[in-house]
């Protein structure tokens, strides 16, 4: 029965699969016994690989040990952990911080405990499956408005919120699978206006939008104030890990009932001090993040020189539109091919239709890689428009 489910998605260009990476070197990855040139990587300062980042996960390790061994109200909070949420709250300005064990879980910790039967939520269409997931599992009312568009969302509340006890806007600041930003300042002002919670899921944007790397807010100059800002420490914090950074009252709240945060054992030493490290260097080095934008500039001139197809050019996630799960498939084994790991992006990670080869783009990809990944595509995408 799974069997025949499972040829199924083969068949329709579905199914799943990873490579398996024998060895990381800069923006390369061994792959198979050869090195390729990655443009599948969410470290988009490269701090995974910096050595403060690499040398503060050991002496964690050597002086706490390789895991917590407990959750964080029974014995495993250590001052690493408090460290690093103090560290996140100033960077994120807010009152205070609370880590979770993955940004999924800092997702559904959040929305679930904010929102209950009888209150509503409103979520961006191209919200992120954490997010989804976290609206369903809340019990309140979800209601899903179209991609970016504020006005619908003013009148999805306007219609609804009188009815309801709370209410919560769920929105990721930069778009993960189309490099897209949502429309914060109108967002926050509809939050405002009615009363209602705003959450902006900033695991992309973190250290890499705005003018010191805080994220969209600040790419907006707009004050967090009462919104809740979540994030992932296992994008440009290179590390693993999620955290709510919000007001002191609202990180007390989720402290006592986020049921992700409460019954899981505490975000290991190693994880913690590699992240506290990369919130160091973003803050020390805005050096990273000029080079990252660098990249991308130049990453996207090249795909529009070649005439693709580009879903956004606004961050160093460029996402090439191009439809067919079978298709997209075919262009990335090519790419592969050509010593090119740009994964294909299929539906239901993507909605129908709309299946695209997704790039991303890192402070440490040289000039060379990226003319090297530029011929790949060039001779790639001519040879299917041809075929
Ligand atoms: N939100 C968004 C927008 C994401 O892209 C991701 C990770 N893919 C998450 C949340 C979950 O973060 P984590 O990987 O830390 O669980």
């Amino acid at each position: 029965m799974l069997e025949k489910e499972l040829d199924g998605l083969s068949t329709r260009g579905l199914r799943r699969f990873w490579r398996s990476v024998e060895a990381v070197e800069g923006s390369r990855l061994k792959i198979g016994g050869r090195w390729m040139i990655s443009l599948a990587s969410n470290s988009y300062l490269g701090l995974h690989l910096h050595p403060r980042v690499k040398e503060a996960a050991r002496e964690a390790i050597d002086r706490f040990g390789a895991g917590a061994a407990s959750a964080r109200l029974i014995g495993g909070t250590f001052s690493l952990h408090e460290e690093l949420e103090a560290a996140l709250a100033q960077f994120k300005q807010t009152e205070a911080a609370l880590l979770f064990p993955t940004g999924y879980m800092a997702n559904l910790g959040a929305v679930t405990s904010l929102v209950g039967p009888g209150d509503l939520v409103a979520g961006d269409a191209l919200n992120h499956a954490s997010l989804i997931d976290a609206c369903r599992l809340s019990k309140a009312a979800f209601r899903v408005y179209p991609h970016r568009d504020a006005d619908r969302l003013d009148a999805c509340l306007k219609l609804r919120r009188k009815r309801c006890r709370n209410a919560l806007i769920a929105t990721e600041g930069l778009f993960s699978m189309d490099g897209d930003i949502a429309p914060l300042a109108g967002i926050a002002e509809i939050a405002r206006r009615h009363e209602a919670w705003l959450l902006v899921d900033d695991a992309h944007a973190t250290g890499v939008l705005g003018k010191s790397g805080r994220g969209s807010l600040e790419h907006f100059g707009i004050p967090p104030g009462r919104i809740l800002q979540m994030g992932t420490l296992s994008k440009a914090l290179g590390s693993l890990g999620g955290f709510v950074a919000g007001p002191r009252a609202v990180i007390e709240w989720l402290k006592n009932k986020a049921r992700s945060f409460v019954y899981t054992t505490a975000l290991p030493p190693a994880s913690a001090a590699a992240a506290l490290a990369a919130l160091r260097v973003i803050q020390g080095e805005p050096s990273c993040r000029a080079r990252l934008k660098e990249n991308a500039r130049n990453w996207i001139s090249g795909l529009k020189n070649l005439g693709l197809d580009l879903i956004s050019e606004e961050s160093p996630i460029v996402p090439i539109r191009v439809g067919d799960p079978q298709r997209v498939l075919k262009l990335a084994s090519d790419l592969f091919e050509a010593g090119v790991f740009a994964p294909g992006i299929r539906p239901p990670t993507v909605p129908k239709g709309t299946a695209r080869i997704r790039t991303s783009l890192t402070a440490l990809h040289s000039g060379e890689d990226l003319d090297q990944a530029l011929a790949a595509f060039r001779a790639v995408f001519a040879h299917a428009h041809r075929s």
